[in-house]
């Protein structure tokens, strides 16, 4: 019997479940996926935004404040990606600066201290941003924005929580919740599990969840967002530059990276679940129209690359995080932006208010806090360069010559807790992939190494999900090395 399951591990469910990792709860995290935190906390624009722009009062706006704030600890005990690059919302037109210096009450009201949230005069814009357009007259300045990796947050946070003895079963698809008087059965296609709690953090799909166990509660429509990406050589600007928002979210941004590249989008459109991921040449068309109101001198010929995202918008138009009707079951629903912003705050308020108020939970005293990333030799000095190749020659073997990324630390980031178990894995985990070239020479190579690392035969290694199966099978004789 576990005394909570989570279902999902996005960055709900692996921020909740570090959480839970505090107390001696028997806690198990149960994704449908092949792979941990795929779906929307993989697609997404990977800000922490500062808490100007949620409705005063509603939850997204309280644990953006807070959340915003628990990112740098967060990110120093995890070693997770975090840079403070700071944002400015910018106006172009009189009915912009009205709306910007609204946002300004709004992020105080919100709980934005002074020295977080200003209002910005046009030279002093251009001065720090000189490729803003010429048509921008004022800004939101917001120095407490920052962006993350958001795929590593979730990794950091579940390597850490399993550390801590949290379990974790991928390839688990929940189809089922039956209520006993005492626990719940939750069933998988292979098996069933016995929990007191259960946490729905399943994002696009918390709605069915829901349904299982409470019909009828709230509705969840994906609401996607497309992206281009651009080269790591495109240096135009160094601020997260938001438009002023509409009733469709917060229009088309320039994000600069963490790892160097510049994002543009996202998108905002209603669409189906099949639709979610696909970009459409309207999408991507919409997004070099409308930055330009905001950048200029953008070299769009630089697009290395374009992905879309879908947000689980909710019909309740707020975060659902309450114990529901039924005594141990549990939503985190609904959480669209911004969500990865709020997720530590909301974690934190699940595990301390709804479970461990209600439930006899003793505090983990062993709970180790900290936890190191994958090694990444391109930011190492040359003297730790070589101590890490005089401990271990695999970090003298470059895979992927873009990002620069040795056979060591795709063997590490295979092989450790929460580990990738694809070739979408691996990029996300070590930027093998994630260059210029986009894998084209290093696929081959990385999937060798999942073969050799998971056990399994080069048949067997999967792109990203069930069935994406690269090699079909052997075309020539066993002694030949390429495939
Ligand atoms: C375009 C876009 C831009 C965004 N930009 C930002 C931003 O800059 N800043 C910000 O703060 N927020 C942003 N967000 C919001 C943020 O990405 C989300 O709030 C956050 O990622 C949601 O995480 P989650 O863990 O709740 O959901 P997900 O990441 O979707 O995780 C849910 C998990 O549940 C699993 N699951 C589903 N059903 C089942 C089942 N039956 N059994 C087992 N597992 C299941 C899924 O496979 C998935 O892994 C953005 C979102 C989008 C789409």
């Amino acid at each position: 019997m576990f005394d909570v399951i989570i279902i999902g591990s996005g960055i709900s469910g692996a921020c909740i479940a570090r959480e839970c990792a505090k107390y001696q709860m028997n806690t198990l995290v149960l994704e449908k996926n092949i792979d941990v935190a795929s779906e929307t906390t993989l697609a997404n624009s990977a800000i922490i935004h500062a808490g100007h722009d949620p409705l005063v009062g509603s939850l997204k706006a309280k644990f953006n404040i807070i959340g915003s704030r628990m990112y740098e600890q967060m990110s120093k005990e995890l070693d997770i990606p975090y840079l403070k690059n700071g944002g400015m919302v910018v106006a172009t037109n009189e009915e912009e600066i009205d709306h910007i210096k609204m946002l300004y009450d709004r992020g105080l009201a919100n709980g934005l201290k002074k020295d977080e949230i200003a209002l910005m005069e046009q030279a002093k814009v251009r001065q720090l941003e000189p490729n803003i357009s010429d048509d921008v007259l004022m800004a939101l300045y917001l120095p407490t924005t920052a962006i993350t990796y958001p795929m590593e947050a979730a990794i950091a946070n579940l390597e850490n929580a399993m550390d801590n003895g949290v379990q974790l079963q991928t390839d688990a698809e929940v189809i089922d919740i039956k209520k006993n008087e005492n626990y719940f059965e939750v069933y998988t296609s292979d098996k069933v599990y016995k929990t007191k709690y259960i946490i729905n953090a399943a994002g696009l799909y918390a709605e069915k969840i829901s349904d299982m166990v409470v019909p009828n509660y709230f509705k969840i429509t994906p609401r996607r967002g497309e992206y281009l990406v651009l080269d790591k050589d495109v240096h135009v600007v160094s601020h997260v530059i938001y438009p002023v928002p509409s009733k469709k979210g917060k229009g088309i941004l320039a994000t600069p990276q963490y790892h160097g590249n510049l994002l543009l989008g996202p998108t905002s459109e209603f669409v189906q679940f099949d639709e979610m991921k696909q970009t459409s040449s309207k999408g991507l068309n919409d997004i070099k129209n409308n930055i330009k109101k905001s950048v200029k001198n953008i070299p769009f010929n630089k697009v290395i690359r374009t992905f879309a995202g879908s947000r689980p918008t909710p019909s309740t138009k707020d975060f659902i995080i309450e114990e529901t009707m039924v005594k141990g079951f549990i939503n985190v629903a609904g959480i669209e932006s911004p969500g990865l912003s709020a997720a530590p705050a909301y974690a934190e308020y699940v595990v301390e208010e709804l479970l461990v108020k209600n439930g006899d939970f003793k505090p983990n005293t062993s709970f180790n806090p900290i936890r190191k990333r994958v090694n990444r030799m391109n930011e190492l000095s040359i003297d730790e360069k070589n101590i890490l190749f005089k401990k271990n020659h695999t970090y003298g073997e470059i895979i992927c010559r873009c990002e620069q990324v040795t056979k060591g630390e795709i063997i590490d980031s295979i092989t450790r807790n929460a580990g990738a178990k694809t070739v979408v894995g691996v990029k996300h985990r070590t930027r093998a992939g994630a260059g210029r070239c986009q894998s084209g020479f290093c696929q081959v190579e990385v999937s060798k190494i999942l073969a050799e690392y998971m056990h399994i035969p080069l048949e067997n290694v999967l792109y990203q999900g069930k069935h994406s199966n690269i090699v079909k099978e052997k075309t020539k004789g066993e002694t030949n090395e390429r495939i």
